[in-house]
């Protein structure tokens, strides 16, 4: 069998694999490319495979990085099945749209700007319509479960701990009448985070496909979230401003709500405080969130039990519109507005940095992953002037970076989740990463683990041949 590397190949954006083996072809997760300009071309390329011939598709979890092309590859002719976690299926069916509608304004700025030249205009890479076509191939498959797609292949859904309904998937597949266990991580989260539950130890694998992200880092030693998060505000609030989260409407906004919610219920915060959350996709996922409550960890729902739910809180105001959006604009101090896109490269965000960026009084806390490229990445490390809607803006806000809210496992527990196989994988694939992580992880891997790793490039084809 054949494995295709089309995306997350020495960059953590754009996961997308194809497998094709002697009893089907198959596609595990079509994200989209993030970041710089040479990156995001790639969500153009060409399919090595016809779309049509795919025979079916799984979808590790809603992240746009791993399920932002399902729309295009359906517009191209795949007509299977999206296999997936009905959390992740949920999900889905609002960031997708959402995503057509970043495509089509996209596109028609784009072509506003060749309005004068003769080049011909654009296309938006979907549509909403688009999405909303894939989003029927969209298949619920219960964790925990053996499913047969196609004969001769078996495939188990197993708990990720990255975001509610993320999966690990273990793959069994048949081939001259021998079987192949190959199974892909997805991304994979951290023990203790709030919501999900801890991610499942795999017990043996011949291939096993496995991210990077913080691959060559250590997130702090089990930092006390909400104190942390007590303190930025409190410092925030008493120099005399806002405090903005660029954050991931999934997973990221409800984990900062889970803490503010945990501060409120022990009277730390101040009970005039306003938190906004300014993103509809984040207000859609948070709903979703509310409603697939059997996918939640112990800890979060024995809190529900003891009355008290992290997604409901008295001073915690929604904006649906533009209009209540720049709204908050004109609050100077005493606001925590959470607001996307978690890196800064579009939305609302932007306009919430344009307001308080400039001003030393207020803090702007990364609470995610910024890759290369973007406007998140350039005001993380540390650059004095960003721009900004054509205006440079000089960076004069305190900048926090806090790692502890990464939905990311690091070094140390990757290697712990790789010491849980009791039959060691014969080959490594290190995605989902940049350079310095993969190379430092593939050097620790084989050191301590004695695995072979490979870090493909993006579209190398690569065989997997049965032990
Ligand atoms: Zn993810
Ligand atoms: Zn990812």
């Amino acid at each position: 069998m054949q494995i295709n590397f089309l995306g997350a190949a020495r960059t953590v954006t754009g996961s997308f694999y194809i497998v094709e083996s002697e009893k089907a072809t198959f596609v595990v997760d079509c994200g989209m490319f993030q970041g710089s300009e040479s990156i995001v071309e790639r969500n153009k390329a060409d399919y090595p495979i016809n779309p049509e011939s795919i025979d079916f598709f799984i979808l590790t979890h809603a992240h746009i990085d791993h399920s932002g092309l399902i729309p295009r590859l359906c517009k191209n002719g795949f007509k299977g099945k999206i296999y997936c976690s009905s959390a992740t299926k949920d999900l889905c069916s609002v960031m997708l749209p959402d995503s057509g509608h970043i495509q089509e304004w996209e596109a028609e700025r784009i072509n506003r700007n060749l309005k004068d030249t003769d080049q011909p205009a654009v296309e938006p890479l979907y549509t909403p319509r688009d999405a909303d076509n894939a989003l029927d191939q969209f298949t619920i498959l219960e964790l925990d479960e053996i499913h047969r797609p196609v004969e001769g292949i078996e495939m188990n859904f197993r708990e990720a701990g990255h975001i509610l309904g993320s999966c690990i998937v273990e793959l069994w597949i048949e081939e001259g009448g021998r079987k192949t266990k190959v199974v892909f991580s997805g991304d994979l989260g951290r023990p203790k985070q709030p919501f999900v539950r801890d991610p499942a130890f795999i017990e043996e694998a011949d291939y096993l496909i496995l991210e990077s992200t913080y691959g060559d880092r250590l997130h702090p030693e089990m930092p006390d979230r909400p104190a942390e998060l007590k303190k930025i505000i409190d410092e925030t609030l008493k120099a005399g401003g806002n405090l903005i989260i660029p954050s991931f409407a999934v997973e990221r906004t409800q984990d900062l709500l889970y803490d503010l919610s945990i501060l409120q219920s022990e009277k730390q915060l101040a009970p005039d405080i306003a938190v906004y959350i300014d993103s509809p996709l984040a207000i859609a996922a948070t709903e979703i969130f509310k409603r697939n409550f059997e996918f939640y960890d112990r800890e979060t729902n024995h809190l529900i039990r003891e009355g008290h739910h992290p997604l409901q809180m008295p001073n915690m105001k929604y904006s649906h519109t533009k209009d209540e959006s720049m709204a908050i604009n004109k609050i100077k101090s005493g606001a925590i507005i959470i607001s996307a896109s978690g890196m800064c490269d579009a939305g609302r965000i932007q306009y919430h940095l344009l307001h308080n960026l400039w001003r030393p009084e207020c803090t702007i806390m990364f609470v995610g992953y910024q890759a290369e490229g973007t406007l998140g990445r350039q005001i993380v490390s540390g650059e004095k002037t960003v721009e900004l809607f054509g205006k440079e803006i000089s960076v004069e806000a305190r900048i926090e970076d806090n790692q502890a809210y990464s939905a990311h496992a690091d070094q140390k527990d990757i290697l712990n989740w790789l010491d849980h196989f009791k039959k060691k994988p014969k080959t490594l694939f290190i995605v989902h990463g940049e350079e310095d992580a993969q190379e430092t992880l593939a050097h620790l891997i084989q050191k301590k683990l004695a695995i072979e790793t490979f870090i493909p490039d993006w579209r190398d084809r690569v065989e997997l041949k049965p032990i």
